[in-house]
């Protein structure tokens, strides 16, 4: 049977590596459902809508086509067919995703993309977000839900982002604590450990260690 894996968890903590890693060794399609609310902001954004009215977010969330790539080695993202994977990861667009993620219409839409996605993957998927244990995937086979402390998560990020931002460590903490505050506090399935999830602080760990620690998990 397919094999669905669910990792959640703050910014910072590693999933994307992980998950990615996991899923190139086990033989699974991989899914970065933070890319998709990314996907979905940045169109909100490049057509003029107010992602503080989340009623103009809500009439427009059905509008844009997103597609997912989901080959763990080159996962890809299009919106309209444009290619997405650059201007998803520009600040203007991580600023304004967690408002955009707060309307239910776009957790719906996104939600029922995401169980499709996981449904077609042949031999199974990991799927990577804030609320695949709780909500998307609550069957999954096994959940992880990934923490560390906010200094290593701001040095984590720090390092991924590059000149004049990397300097700035204290300011890239204080952007990533507001965003978890923002992703903890909505109303609709917010980022949230599913009681049957198992947590890993990866603070004291190393990328290696971590996937270790989750193949080692799906394989028992
Ligand atoms: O994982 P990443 O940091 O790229 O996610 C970007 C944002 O997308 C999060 O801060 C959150 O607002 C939203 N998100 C979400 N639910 C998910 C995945 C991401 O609300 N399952």
């Amino acid at each position: 049977a397919a094999v669905i894996v669910g990792i959640d968890g703050p910014s910072g903590t590693g999933k994307s590596s992980t998950s990615k890693a996991v899923a190139a060794k086990l033989g699974l399609r991989y899914l970065d459902t933070g890319a998709q609310y990314r996907a979905i902001t940045w169109w909100m954004l490049s057509n003029g809508i107010d992602v503080n009215d989340a009623a103009a977010v809500a009439e427009a969330a059905g509008k844009p086509e997103i597609v997912s790539g989901t080959d763990p080695s080159a996962p890809t993202i299009t919106v309209d067919g444009a290619d997405a994977a650059g201007p998803i990861r520009t600040q203007e667009v991580t600023s304004a995703v967690s408002a955009v993620s707060a309307v239910p219409e776009v957790r719906t839409r996104l939600t029922e993309l995401q169980r499709t996605i996981a449904a077609e993957a042949p031999a199974g998927i990991v799927v990577e977000g804030r609320d695949i244990g709780t909500t998307v995937l609550p069957d999954a086979d096994l959940k992880i839900f990934l923490t560390a402390s906010a200094e290593a998560r701001a040095a984590r990020r720090s390092g991924e982002l590059k000149g004049k931002e990397a300097a700035d460590l204290a300011a890239t903490r204080a952007a990533l604590v507001k965003r978890d505050a923002a992703d903890s506090g909505r109303k609709t399935s917010p980022l949230a450990k599913a009681g049957d999830a198992v947590e890993v602080d990866t603070t004291e760990l190393t990328l290696e260690q971590v996937i270790e620690c989750v193949v080692t998990l799906v394989e028992e």
